[in-house]
């Protein structure tokens, strides 16, 4: 993806106040994010373990997320394979939940994703972070086709938040 400042990423968020978007968490090492192998950017709060946030770029324009990372209840199955990537990462997934945009999250409707905790399907794909000993099962596919399978499931769960 196209490499992309702090203001162009804050402005982006489609599912939170202005002000919470001006406040929220920002890597600050975006300069050396490896961007050209990212297909979305995500991140966690390292102040405030129960968010997570991502950057795609679904038509060329940036759209970021604020996702929320409930604690599983008692006696819930974590599922263990992230629905973006599909990959089963040593670090886990999590269910990250991200109130929808506009009026309808102002209702307080929300979805949810189970996504790599440290959110780095990216670099997985790519094998530039090892995901831990029989985290991705064999495929015949290129990496292209994973690349462009993990881009239409993330581009499918922006269009969910913004619909
Ligand atoms: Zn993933």
């Amino acid at each position: 993806m196209i490499p992309l400042t702090e203001p162009e990423i804050r402005a982006a968020f489609v599912n939170c106040t202005k002000g919470e978007a001006k406040r929220l968490h920002v890597p600050r090492d975006l300069g050396t994010r490896p961007w050209d192998d990212l297909d979305f950017l995500g991140w966690r709060d390292p102040q405030a373990l129960d968010r997570a946030y991502l950057v795609a770029v679904p038509d060329g324009r940036p759209v970021a997320l604020a996702l929320r990372r409930p604690s599983p209840g008692p006696g819930r199955q974590r599922r263990t394979m992230c629905s973006v990537c599909l990959t089963n990462p040593v670090g886990g997934v999590s269910l990250m939940v991200a109130r929808k945009a506009g009026k309808a999250g102002q209702q307080g409707n929300s979805v949810g994703i189970y996504l790599c905790d440290d959110l780095a399907c990216s670099l997985y794909l790519r094998g530039r972070k090892d995901a831990g000993p029989g985290a991705r099962l064999p495929e015949s596919l290129t990496l292209e086709e994973k690349i462009a399978r993990t881009v239409a499931h993330l581009t499918a769960f922006v269009a969910r938040v913004t619909s």
